[in-house]
């Protein structure tokens, strides 16, 4: 069976604390890649998930969730000697924060060599994050290598620019992201990222940046502003839906995900953004990265309540 979109990179278990002081945590999944395939297999499309898991509890906990939601996970090596990894989510009397476990995974180990070439080749579109890259250097070659397997497949590159400046010097994640998108026909940057790595400031600018670099279609997130999609031909600056945000956890990922499954669809990157834009809102109106990412039903409804109105 051929697969619509691949997606490459590193899952993290959430552990997010029940109550604030408390040690109880309640066991979820995230990591942006998936939280990606997630939204784009909930949209009706034929998905894989590509990355390395550790051979634990953790690992099963993905294989799992991978197959409820119908994601093909097959290829993904199991190793026995570097683990899954996890971030924790604490509560305090100021909002949330994250504390991250993931130095050493067995996905941050992967190596160019590993990609199982003619499985990743069926791809229509390959994705990956910046932090897909940013866990390593041989995770770094990896995608790139993917890349060029998929585009040699004439398969589409896309990309997001999630940037966590922990995880890499911001000389390297600039260098790198930058080559990610010229090589990338779909970038999918989010407003705040993308400050952070060009230095400027107005969305339009940012586009302009990116599509200078070479990519075709740049789906800019700006949060609770919604988004800004733009062509070399046309952009179209697209308002938040009015929805009761309860938490924007991986609202990017949700975006991306309906963007690609919808692009997929329909081969028109501004009635893709119009989707994603619903989407990644209703993904706002419940609590952790994937439980409220929505179905291409709920979607549907959802515009179809809002053209009602
Ligand atoms: P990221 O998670 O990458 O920072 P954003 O915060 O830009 O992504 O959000 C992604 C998308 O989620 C936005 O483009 C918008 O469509 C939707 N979104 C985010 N916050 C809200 C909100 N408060 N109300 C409605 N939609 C939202």
């Amino acid at each position: 069976m051929s697969l619509d979109l691949v997606c490459i990179g590193e899952p993290l278990v959430e552990l997010n604390q029940t109550r604030p002081g408390e040690p109880e945590v309640l066991l979820g999944h995230g990591g942006d890649t998936s939280n990606c395939a997630i939204a784009a297999a909930r949209q009706g499309i034929r998905v894989g998930y590509w990355t390395r898991l550790g051979a634990d509890a953790f690992g099963d906990a993905f294989v799992e969730l991978w197959r409820r939601e119908g994601i093909d996970a097959s290829m993904i090596p199991r190793d026995p000697a570097a683990p899954t990894r996890a971030y924790f989510v604490g509560h305090g009397p100021r909002g949330h924060g994250f504390s991250y476990l993931r130095n050493g995974s067995a996905a941050s180990c992967m190596r160019p060599e590993e990609l199982l070439e003619a499985w990743l080749r069926q791809a229509r579109i390959l994705h990956a994050s910046a932090i897909s890259q940013a866990i390593s250097s041989t995770a770094c070659d990896t995608v790139f290598r993917a890349f060029e397997l998929v585009r040699a497949a004439s398969g589409i590159v896309a990309y997001d620019t999630d940037y966590r400046p922990r995880l890499w010097p911001a000389a390297r994640a600039r260098a790198i992201v930058n080559e990610a998108a010229r090589q990338a026909t779909i970038l999918l940057p989010g407003l705040d990222d993308a400050r952070a790595l060009t230095g400027l400031d107005d969305p339009d600018r940012v586009v302009d940046f990116y599509l200078g670099l070479g990519a075709s279609i740049v789906a800019l997130t700006l949060g609770a502003a919604g988004a800004l999609v733009a062509t070399a031909e046309r952009r179209e600056r697209l308002a938040a839906h009015r929805v009761r945000a309860v938490d924007a956890t991986g609202a990017g990922d949700a975006f991306d995900g309906a963007f690609l499954a919808e692009y997929l669809r329909t081969g028109d990157p501004f009635a893709a953004g119009r989707w994603a834009n619903a989407a990644a809102a209703l993904a706002t109106t419940g609590f952790g990265a994937v439980a409220p990412l929505p179905t291409r039903a709920a979607v549907e409804a959802f515009l179809a309540g809002e053209a009602g109105r």
